[in-house]
């Protein structure tokens, strides 16, 4: 029959994509229970399903950081049989800390990690006693390594990358698989509401220098990444169907950008940290818009260094 399939965060981006790439799969394998917090913002995901709308996909209200909406959305589920949960919603949030609240941090928290958390605790006790399932989290890159002035996010998708990390170990005693998705830039409301929010931001707290950095270096260099190497939500959708076939044989981590792959190679090529650390420092303050080209230049070096370790490993 077909795996039931649910997926947080369908009014926008990521989660859209993957909700009507699924739905409208060939095979017709899956039914897609694609949610979001308010069902007011659901045309643009309705229009997209187009006649697997009612079919193949269906529509509930759920926002993650709420026990009661978690519980509802579940309950609402034939026998609460979820075959493959799918955590894709989460909020960014970019710029120094000196200017951003504890409860603005918390927030981000709320969502990405708790919220996680929240949909897991409710699905995995029926996965584990049914000894099959598989639960996907869209986390990041930023989840991996760290990056300049994203430090609040990078710390949630982290926490929840460790929390995963934990589960997966015992998940696998139930056959139960976990995989996370670890996009790099994707052209999203996401980054558009990240520009826009800074733009409009003055940032109390910061002082004159922190500020300069981040508007004037980071925040064009930031652009410029996402311009050149910024992959669609199709993309990221894409690697949906192949990660749920594998099954429990599906890797834990999947990157989605191959630039990634050697940058994230860099922090564990040194253990001192040293190499990560300093790569993106140059890469920042001294190459500044080429950030780019160094980027891929790094993609290079790095590739080399993989590829000699492989044929002499010592
Ligand atoms: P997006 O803003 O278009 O989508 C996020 C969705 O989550 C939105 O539809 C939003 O309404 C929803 N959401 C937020 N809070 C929610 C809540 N409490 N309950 C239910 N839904 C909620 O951005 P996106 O890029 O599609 O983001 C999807 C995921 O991809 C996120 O987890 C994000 O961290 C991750 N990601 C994005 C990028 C990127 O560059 N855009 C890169 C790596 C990872």
């Amino acid at each position: 029959g077909q795996k039931v399939v649910l997926i947080t965060g369908c009014s926008s981006g990521i989660g859209l994509r993957m909700a009507v790439m699924l739905a409208k799969d060939e095979k017709q394998r899956y039914h897609v229970i694609a949610t979001m917090r308010d069902l007011k913002r659901k045309d643009k995901l309705v229009e997209a399903a187009g006649d697997a709308y009612g079919k193949s996909l269906s529509l509930a209200v759920l926002d993650v950081c709420t026990d009661e909406s978690v519980k509802q959305c579940i309950n609402g589920i034939k026998d609460r049989h979820v075959d493959v949960l799918i955590n894709n919603a989460g909020i960014g949030l970019v710029g120094p800390v000196e200017s951003i609240s504890i409860a603005e941090m918390k927030s981000v928290f709320e969502t990405n990690f708790f919220g996680v958390i929240r949909m897991i605790k409710e699905v995995m006790p029926d996965m584990k006693k049914r000894r099959g399932g598989h639960i996907v989290v869209v986390s990041s890159v930023m989840g991996l390594q760290g990056v300049v002035f994203n430090d609040v996010y990078a710390a949630s998708k982290f926490a929840m990358e460790g929390f995963c990390e934990c589960l997966a170990v015992q998940l696998l005693k139930f056959n139960v698989t976990m995989s996370m998705i670890e996009p790099g830039p994707v052209h999203t409301e996401f980054e558009s509401k990240m520009i826009q929010d800074v733009r409009q931001k003055e940032f109390p707290g910061a002082d004159a220098d922190t500020v300069n950095y981040f508007k004037n270096v980071y925040l064009p260099s930031s652009v410029d990444i996402f311009e050149t190497l910024g992959q669609t939500p199709d993309d990221i959708a894409r690697v949906s169907p192949p990660v749920i076939e594998q099954g429990s044989s599906a890797r834990f981590r999947n990157l989605t950008n191959p630039l990634y792959t050697p940058i994230v190679a860099l922090k564990y090529a040194d253990e001192t940290g040293g190499l990560s650390v300093h790569a993106f420092y140059h890469m920042l303050f001294n190459l500044g818009p080429l950030m780019h080209v160094s980027m891929k230049a790094m993609q290079y070096l790095t590739c080399g260094c993989l590829r000699s370790r492989t044929v002499s490993p010592n």
